[in-house]
């Protein structure tokens, strides 16, 4: 712990870095001489704008986002995407394939099939050793006429990750068909190619910035065909949403703010590039750890092990209520798993510095037969 801050692990609501925080204390009664706080300013105030817009223009340069993509700050989370992106881009009752990997994809499942006609593309298998696998998009059911596939880059709550392999196979397999990524947990967390996307999609309360907030970013040929979607409510338009630069009507001022301090603070500390390497030597500490000790377990394949969000569980799960409550005594907070799965899950945003990791491990071994190197 560094003062009274806890080392925090959790899957969202998450840890903001600190820098960011006391940016927001200093400015919080009187922004840059204005004399009142973000909090209590209009949104169509000029310096509101400024905020709104160097916002998109980081976050713009920190993805390498193409010009011709729109950039939307809206609200209602991931889960209103996953009727809005029905909505906008399957037109009159347009098939629409998701990738079934786990919890939240199964709600954007659920949620699509109540509008449109549904296919599941693939669903999650196991190996020979018993471990959670995506299977190969070669064996994926795309119709040729889908409206997109959906695909979610991580799984929070399940700690899969898509992966470069199933990506690039999509798109060996189904050309032409346009993908749209639910990157909820991942988004900032490393560099992406954008252009791959036809829609990408984020709650900002993972690792971009304070809960209200939710990132679109959508082609041009996305946007063309939610203009074509007529009928469509104006809210619930990325077209209008787009021509109305995300303020149709008042947008999530002070997460956007937020958000802008995040993206400002990535770009100070090495951009995308820099978080994806410090993300992966954390993720490969935590999992080497499990997979070393014997009180430990993941059963998630080696390939699609997610680098964001690492559930573990013991393997004397009645230990797991006195792990939890040591963790919390050491000041590690937010370790506990998913109500649907149970056990622990430590989450590895950009936020969470690596003495933070260090503490972890410490905590593991002393609950663990076996002991670590590290
Ligand atoms: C958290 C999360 C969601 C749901 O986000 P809300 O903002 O609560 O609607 C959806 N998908 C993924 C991958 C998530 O991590």
């Amino acid at each position: 712990m560094t003062g009274s801050r806890a080392w925090n692990f959790s899957a969202g609501p998450a840890a903001l870095p600190l820098p960011v925080l006391e940016s927001v204390r200093a400015d919080l009664l009187d922004y840059h001489g204005l004399g009142l706080s973000v909090l209590e300013m209009s949104h169509r105030s000029d310096a509101f704008a400024a905020i709104a817009a160097r916002a998109e223009r980081d976050l713009r340069q920190l993805l390498d986002v193409p010009d011709d993509y729109a950039v939307l700050f809206v609200q209602g989370g991931a889960t209103l995407q996953f009727t809005m992106t029905v909505l906008n881009l399957a037109g009159e009752h347009g098939t629409v394939a998701i990738a079934d990997t786990g919890l939240w994809s199964g709600k954007a499942f659920a949620a699509a099939e109540r509008l449109t006609p549904t296919v599941r593309a693939c669903s999650l298998a196991r190996d020979a050793n018993a471990r959670i696998v995506i299977p190969h998009p070669r064996t994926w059911h795309v119709p040729a006429d889908a409206a997109y596939l959906h695909v979610c880059d991580n799984e929070t709550v399940d700690g899969i990750a898509l992966g470069e392999q199933t990506l690039g196979g999509i798109e060996t397999h189904f050309p032409g068909v346009p993908i749209v990524a639910d990157l909820s947990s991942s988004l900032l967390s490393r560099p992406i190619d954008v252009s791959r996307y036809a829609v990408i999609y984020a709650g900002a309360q993972k690792n971009i910035g304070p809960a209200g907030l939710t990132l679109v970013i959508a082609s041009p040929d996305a946007i063309a065909r939610s203009r074509q979607a007529a009928d469509l409510p104006n809210v619930l338009s990325y077209a209008a949403m787009h021509d109305a630069g995300s303020m149709l009507n008042t947008p999530p001022t002070f997460a956007w703010y937020v958000a802008g301090l995040v993206f400002r603070w990535l770009l100070g500390n090495g951009g995308l590039q820099e978080m994806g390497v410090r993300n992966a030597a954390q993720a490969e500490r935590v999992y080497a750890a499990i997979d070393a000790l014997d009180g430990f377990e993941n059963v998630v394949g080696s390939a699609h092990r997610s680098m964001m969000n690492v559930p573990f569980s013991l393997r004397d799960a009645g230990a797991t209520t006195a792990f939890l409550a040591a963790a919390e005594a050491s000041g590690l907070v937010g370790l506990k798993g998913h109500k649907s799965v149970g056990g622990c899950r430590a989450s590895l945003y950009n936020a969470l510095p690596d003495e933070a990791v260090t503490a972890l491990l410490a905590l593991m071994s002393s609950h663990a037969d076996g002991t670590l190197d590290a």
